[in-house]
This record gives structure tokens, sequence and C-alpha cells, in this order.
């Protein structure tokens, strides 16, 4: 079994089925969209790829992009994704690293990135949406799909790099399966009538979402805007109905503000998945006064895509739950392909109740780095993915994350965890967003110290904002400084750059910008 045959069976079995939507207009059926995969793979195995080539998608989302990389997969090939927001060097760098054969893109990314081709020598043929050599591409003559073993690499997914240069994630046909798998048990059993809308990138996790869709013949929606437009969701979700996506904490917030804002009914909304960072307990709160029990919140990570954990509709929504609150604040517990636990820096398992590193093991977790044996060896130990996160498991398996370990800040000895910090500090009106880090200090090791971006108007008083911590959490945990910023720094996929917020405190680089 591999990733593709839940198109074939798909376009079998209900062929007439709606497939592809952009926007509310109807594009292909399943079989029309088999059909293009089919040609589409012909045409790459005629430009000499071979079963088990990379071959990468520098697009926008577009329908192309499911007959793309479903046609890639058809024909054998790994595909990898690239974020169509990188700069078109970053992109150098993956199509290089990956040794791509072939790269799909579309008309606005090709001028940054084709005069830098001759730097990738491995890519012996570009696809461009709207040209002719992309319609000659879906004119080739099918083949039959490419039989593929669990074990070969389908995906190969480049990291966002907020803690180092990107490293390619081998995702195998075995893994997307058991993520399959893992979608229906524990975050959403997708019905033929459900609509995926692809409001965030289909490079990162959204994309691969496509396939519990396809297993069950349900309908993909690719947005007009191509991304995510809290007004043009609300008008889809009217028109088409039974939509379901996955959103980041961010999109989660804005989506819910424009539905409060507009009293706009959120019925034509199934199903909004939620994670890939941390979303504060107030946000979720208001989610649901909004929205209803529309919500499932995911954990994962691209070593192990979106199925670590998973805090389900039913808990989220169980407000006379006398944990209620701390379950919000939870991870939820470990999916249903998968085993967790809490280790110490030696891999010694610790029990309920004590703070560690979450691990990771079963099918859904990565095959190792694409050519990076050391990486791979100290992401992958003793038959564990060591995640990087640090959290704490209670007696019925909630799993709550404290912070990355590379966030922890460590002071005088004691370990703080910045999101503790974010989330007091959030609850004060003129904050808008905060991002807390640890600087150097010669006496205590590190100094907590917040970045604060204030809610319009004047900054908000350090001492009101101490106060706030005073009341809420130990002394020692309070920022002894506070920086009040315009805007934080952040990656193409929204999530804060801490790094950059360090190296600015310690060397005075980069120090972001004060209000003006
Ligand atoms: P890199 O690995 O290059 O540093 P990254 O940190 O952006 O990139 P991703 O795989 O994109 O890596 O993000 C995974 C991380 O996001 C997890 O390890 C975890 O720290 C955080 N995360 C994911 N889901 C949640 C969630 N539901 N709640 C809190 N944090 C989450």
């Amino acid at each position: 079994m591999n990733v593709v045959q839940l198109l074939v069976r798909a376009a079998r079995t209900h062929g007439d089925r709606p497939a592809v939507y952009h926007g509310a207009s109807r594009l292909l059926d399943y079989r029309g969209l088999a059909a293009r995969a089919a040609a589409i793979a012909g045409g790459l195995r005629g430009h000499g790829l071979k079963p088990g080539d990379r071959v990468a998608l520098f697009m926008p989302n577009c329908p192309q992009y499911l007959e793309a990389m479903y046609g890639a997969w058809w024909a054998g090939l790994a595909v990898v994704p690239i974020n169509a927001k990188l700069h078109p060097r970053e992109a150098l760098f993956i199509l290089e690293h990956a040794e791509a054969g072939a790269l799909f893109t579309a008309p606005e990314l090709a001028t940054g990135l084709l005069p830098l081709l001759g730097e990738a020598p491995a890519i012996r043929r570009v696809f461009e949406t709207g040209t002719a050599g992309y319609r000659n591409l879906l004119d080739a003559a099918p083949v039959p799909p490419a039989p593929r073993r669990p074990e070969d690499l389908a995906w190969l997914f480049y990291t966002s790099g907020t803690t180092g240069r990107p490293k390619g994630v081998m995702q195998t046909n075995r893994m997307l399966l058991a993520m399959t798998a893992c979608y229906f048990s524990d975050v959403d059993p997708v019905d033929a009538d459900d609509a995926a809308v692809y409001a965030a990138p289909m490079s990162h996790g959204a994309g691969l979402y496509s396939l519990p869709h396809m297993a069950a013949a349900a309908r993909h929606v690719v947005p007009e805007s191509g991304g995510f437009d809290p007004a043009e969701l609300a008008a889809l979700a009217a028109g088409v109905d039974r939509l379901s996506m996955f959103a980041a904490p961010t999109m989660v917030k804005r989506l819910v503000a424009h539905l409060e804002a507009t009293d706009a009914d959120p019925s034509g909304f199934k199903t909004i998945v939620y994670g890939g960072g941390p979303m504060y307990v107030e946000d979720i709160r208001r989610g649901l006064a909004v929205m209803g029990d529309r919500f499932v919140q995911i954990y994962g990570q691209g070593e192990s895509p979106m199925t670590i954990t998973a805090l389900s509709r039913r808990q989220l929504a169980d407000r006379g739950h006398p944990r209620w609150l701390e379950r919000l604040a939870s991870v939820g517990y470990a999916q249903s392909q998968v085993e967790i636990r809490v280790a110490d820096e030696r891999g010694e398992p610790l029990p309920d109740g004590e703070i560690g590193e979450v691990q990771v093991r079963g099918d859904v977790v990565m095959a190792g780095y694409w050519r990076d044996p050391e990486a791979t060896a100290r992401a992958l130990r003793g038959g564990w993915l060591w995640t990087g996160d640090v959290g704490v498991l209670d007696a019925e398996g909630f799993l709550t994350l404290k912070d990355r370990s590379k966030d922890v800040i460590i002071s005088g000895g004691s370990n703080i965890y910045p999101r503790e910090i974010e989330e007091v500090l959030l609850a004060h009106p003129g904050v808008a967003e905060v991002a807390v880090v640890g600087a150097p200090d010669p006496e205590w090791g590190e100094e907590v110290v917040a970045f604060v971006v204030p809610r319009g108007g004047p900054p908000p008083d350090p001492a009101a904002l101490d106060g706030l911590c005073l009341d809420r959490i130990a002394r020692f945990k309070r920022p002894k400084r506070y920086r009040f910023v315009d805007a934080l720094p952040k990656n193409h996929y929204g999530k804060v750059l801490k790094t950059e917020l360090k190296a600015a405190l310690a060397g005075g680089r980069n120090e972001p910008a004060p209000p003006k």
C-alpha cells in the first residue's frame, strides 16, 4: 500500500464524486483528477524521472498543487514541498540539498528562482503552470501507478529552520498512511460530503491533510486567494458547507475575531484542526464561544507530522469536567498510532508529573533526515524520536508542553518555561503579542526578558505587567526587563524566531525596532 492508492481507489469506486474546487467552482471529479495525475506521471517518466527520484513543488496553494503532488506519487517519485513564501535562495538551498530532478512552479515564483537554477544541476525539467510545458505534461500518455513499498520515501519535508538550517525530514508511505489512520481515529472521521479547505500552506501539514480526504473521496477546496482570508473562508463555508481546515493558532484567532465582528453563522464549518504552536487558553475559550464545538487540537512536528497527541472535540467541549481548563492548556493524549513518554536527558523514562523531554515512537515517526546522519543520530536514539519539546504527563496520560528545550531559561539553577510567563502577560489588555527569552547574566546565568508588542496606544506600564506576574507566578520567573517592540521577528510559518531575539540581547545586534 502506498499513498497514491488512496486516489486510485477513490477514482475507481467514486469516479463521479466532486474532487477539486477552486473557490466555490467545481473543477474536477475523482476520475478527472486521477486521469491528470496519470498523465503527469507519464510525462515525468517520459522526461527521464525514475521511481525514487525527487520532484520539488515550489508553488502557492492552487488546484494544480494536488495534481502535481499526486502525479509525482503516481510516477513513484518523492515530493519535496517548498513553502512558496521562501526567498528564491532559500528554495535553491532545498532544491540542491534534495537533488530534485524536476521542479513544479508558478509564474510569480519562477521569475526569482529560474535565473538561479544553474546552481542546482540535478534539475532536469521545470514545469511552470500556465505554460506550454505544463500543458504538454497534462497531454502525455497516462501510465499505471508505479509500485512503491511502504518504506519508500514519499514526502521530503524541510523543517522551517527555527533551530538552524532546514533539515529534510524523510516521510515514507507507511508514515503518511499511519498519519491518515490517526486522522480518522483521533482527529476527525472524514465523510464523503466533507470539504478540506487549504487555507494554510499546502507545502506544510495542510497538504498532507489531503490524504484522509482522499481516503474518504471527500472534496478538496483551494481558496481563490490561495491562502488565509477570514472573509473569503466565511463565504466559502456558507457556499460549500462542511468545511474542515488546518489552522495555526494565529489563523484561528483571526477567523474567530472575524466571525464575531460580523456575527456570521459558523455552521458551514465542520472542523478546525489547530496546532503547530501554542494556543493560549483565553484564545481557545473565545473560539469555542464564537464557533461552538468545532475544534480539535493536534501536536506534532515535521519529524512526526501532526500525530503526537490530540485534544479531541469532545474534550475541548467538556466544560463541565472539573479539569477542563487544565485540559485546554494541554495538548491532549497520545494518538492511536504512537507511544509517547517523558524522559530525562539520559533517556530514562520519568514518572507522571515530572518534567522532561517528550519522546515518541511508532509508524508515524520519520525515517531520518535526508543525507544528515549526525542530525538523525541526535533525533532518533534508543528507538525513540527526541522531540526537543519539554513536557509533563498527568496520571490520565494528558501531556502539557512546557516549552522547547532550547528555549528553557536557566536562572540561578532553576528552569523557567517562557510559555508560562507569556500566557500570564497576554492576559493584560495592553499586550498584543509577547515573547519571553533568556539573556546572558553574569550572576544568574540567564535573566528573563520579555519582548512585548503593545496593542495600539502607549506601551503598558512595566510595573503593571510585573504586578500581574506577582499575582500568578513565582517571583523568580518574573521578567527582569521589558522591551517594547513594534513586531516580533517571525519565520515564514509565522513562528517567532527566538534565536534572533536572543542574539539581539547577547550582541546588541538586530535589535527589533522600538515602537514609534
Ligand atoms: P525546526 O525544527 O526547524 O526548528 P519548527 O520548530 O518550526 O522548525 P515544526 O515541525 O514546524 O518545527 O514545529 C513543531 C513544533 O511546534 C513542536 O516541536 C512544538 O514545539 C510546536 N507545536 C506543535 N504543535 C503544538 C501545539 N499543539 N501546542 C504547542 N506547541 C506545538
